[in-house]
């Protein structure tokens, strides 16, 4: 049976953070399911449409076309269980940056197991070069005219500073 992970995030934009946790998810697993959430009333930095180029083009440029095919980018807005249910996934990915995210990670994860017994989730941990990128930083750093190239993969970094100059 092939073996289907749901990766759930914003991803506004994908960091190195983010690639980092892909990684490590595609040598576990045959198809990565990243599942960008999105909500009513709240505004991205990038629209839907470019987070799943960006996260193509970041794919195809980290780990080549065989890897990149092997991930799937879907959007959604309900429970994250019920998108991983929807999208056959057995294995939820998370990636752990600190005793922070593993608090509140354990939560969630304690939460989902008795909602969706059938449903793993997976901790991975964040490596130490990219263990402090959080893309909510990153786009404040953008927006002030910071030079965030060192926290977004180099597919990720043209469109960052173009899009804050574009003031979207
Ligand atoms: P952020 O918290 O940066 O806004 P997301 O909400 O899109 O990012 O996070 C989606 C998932 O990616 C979460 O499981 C989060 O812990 C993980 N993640 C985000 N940044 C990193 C990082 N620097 N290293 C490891 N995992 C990360």
């Amino acid at each position: 049976m092939k073996r289907i992970a749901l990766y759930p995030g914003s991803f506004d934009p994908v960091t190195n953070g983010h690639l980092d946790i892909l990684r490590q998810t595609l040598a576990l697993v045959d198809e990565v399911i990243v599942a960008i959430g999105v909500h009513p009333g709240k505004k991205p930095l990038f629209t839907f449409d470019e987070r799943v180029d960006l996260i193509h083009a970041c794919a195809e440029e980290a780990f080549g076309p065989a890897e990149n095919a092997r991930i799937k980018v879907i959007s959604f807005s309900n429970l994250v269980i019920e998108a991983a249910r929807e999208a056959g996934a057995r294995h939820l990915i998370r990636g752990l940056r600190d005793g922070t995210d593993l608090d509140y990670e354990m939560q969630m994860a304690g939460m989902n197991a008795t909602l969706a017994p059938e449903i793993q989730t997976v901790f991975l941990p964040a490596s130490p070069t990219s263990r402090h990128i959080t893309a909510t930083l990153v786009r404040q750093i953008a927006k002030m005219g910071g030079e965030a190239q060192a926290f977004v993969p180099p597919a990720v970094a043209g469109p960052l500073a173009a899009k804050v100059k574009a003031g979207d």
